[in-house]
């Protein structure tokens, strides 16, 4: 593992390679590290004895420690960590797996309890020791395929809020209007996102039983079940979601802090042993200001050395390089060309070539101006489509250009 596969933001990865310099407690880690183990715990100085027990997970990569792919927070950081942990004011279970997932120091579950419990934020709105909402019996087997739908009002604004049953994944918009047309286009905005669910569970307010709905629930083909006075419990799902997502605008609120990245941080969040709504709704955790390892599954590629041979991939083209440098960005290159230019390449748009190697590889090589080929390593399938993907995000402008005229285009049509 290298420590650039453990995408912490750079920030806070040199905050903690900084803050590991000069932690005593650290600096004394790292050397038993390299030089050892004693025989028996009782040989190790208190401070560190907490370590003994998980002393054969413990390993340092370019100045940070890790226990398995957990960072380990310098104790200068611990107290910044927890403010991060517990955005959103999440309950103190829910911030204990988010923590499990990315970080480690001894004793980081009594410190989350002691800080949760502390909240002031929290106590203010701690109606009963809250027990987290059962699962419901009956989960469906797809993403998306149930979602539940309802309006609730705060501070007198209303909003639309939809969750999907089996990733309880949320998504909340404002309404500027209580009409069944507004709704709808939320709706459809909504759906264009994450698909058409094919069932809709919502109450029998009158925004979805009106007579357009119901044209919406046919041309866009869809079920669309509301609650019955015999089954008012029918749409309990979206109401405990509504419950959720109250408390949090009313934490950020309070607390002056962003609605947005509380509800970030409580897609992201693992519930009751499962992952998280964003892992099983789009297979991925987002991105969100603790460090996280969201590129877990990712093969990491070997690290380029000053002077190695490559080809950059830029879309169909391939030139001839040498590595010159580093580049200040993770993960990049600065790439000279057989011209002399000098260019900073992502790795992933970089192959590496073997000089003593012939290659069977037949693709177009091309230099800046002249096509001689070189042999290199074949590039596999997988690293060509990866590359082309990573392409495309590197350069998001004449998408964003090309997807406002598609938007534009449709837009007229309606
Ligand atoms: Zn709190």
């Amino acid at each position: 593992m290298i420590v650039e596969n453990i995408p912490i933001s750079n920030d806070k990865l040199s905050i903690v390679k900084k803050e590991t310099k000069c932690d005593p407690q650290f600096n004394i880690l790292i050397d038993y590290l390299n030089k050892g183990w004693p025989h028996h715990k009782c040989q190790l100085p208190n401070e560190i004895k907490s370590y003994w027990s998980v002393k054969n997970d413990l390993f340092v990569v370019d100045g940070v420690l890790f226990k398995d792919n957990l960072v380990l927070i310098p104790k200068k950081m611990r107290n910044e960590m927890l403010k991060l942990i517990h955005e959103g004011h999440l309950g103190i279970d829910r911030c204990k797996r988010r923590a499990r997932q990315v970080i480690f120091w001894p004793g980081m579950t009594r410190d989350i309890e002691m800080y949760v419990k502390r909240c002031v934020t929290c106590k203010e709105h701690s109606n009963s020791p809250s027990k987290e909402p059962l699962m419901p019996i009956h989960i469906p087997e797809l993403p998306w395929h149930k979602v539940g739908s309802d309006i609730f009002e705060f501070k007198n604004k209303h909003f639309l809020l939809l969750v999907d049953y089996y990733s309880n994944f949320v998504e909340v918009c404002k309404l500027n209007d209580l009409t069944s047309n507004t709704v709808i286009q939320r709706m459809k905005e909504i759906f264009s996102r994450y698909g058409i669910p094919s069932e809709l569970m919502t109450d029998n307010g009158t925004q979805f039983s009106s007579r357009e709905f119901k044209n919406f629930t046919k041309i866009w083909g869809f079920n669309h079940i509301t609650s019955s006075p015999n089954y008012a419990q029918s749409n309990g799902k979206s109401e405990r979601a509504v419950q959720t997502v109250k408390k949090l605008l009313k934490k950020s609120i309070l607390s002056n802090s962003d609605f947005n990245l509380a509800l970030l941080n409580y897609r992201n969040t693992p519930r009751d042993g499962l992952s998280s709504p964003a892992q099983l709704l789009m297979g991925r955790t987002l991105r969100c200001q603790l460090p996280i390892n969201y590129d877990k599954h990712c093969k990491s590629l070997p690290i380029l050395k000053k002077g190695d041979n490559v080809i950059t991939i830029n879309g169909k083209n391939r030139n001839k390089g040498i590595v010159v440098g580093h580049a200040i960005a993770p993960r990049s290159y600065i790439v000279q060309s057989k011209l002399g230019r000098q260019y900073r390449r992502n790795r992933r748009h970089l192959i590496k070539c073997e000089n003593d190697v012939k290659s069977p590889y037949d693709g177009n090589i091309y230099e800046d101006a002249d096509c001689n080929r070189m042999n290199f390593e074949t590039p596999t399938q997988e690293m060509l489509t990866e590359n082309e993907k990573c392409l495309k995000s590197a350069s998001p402008l004449p998408q964003v250009r090309q997807a406002k005229k598609i938007a534009k285009r449709r837009i007229e049509y309606n």
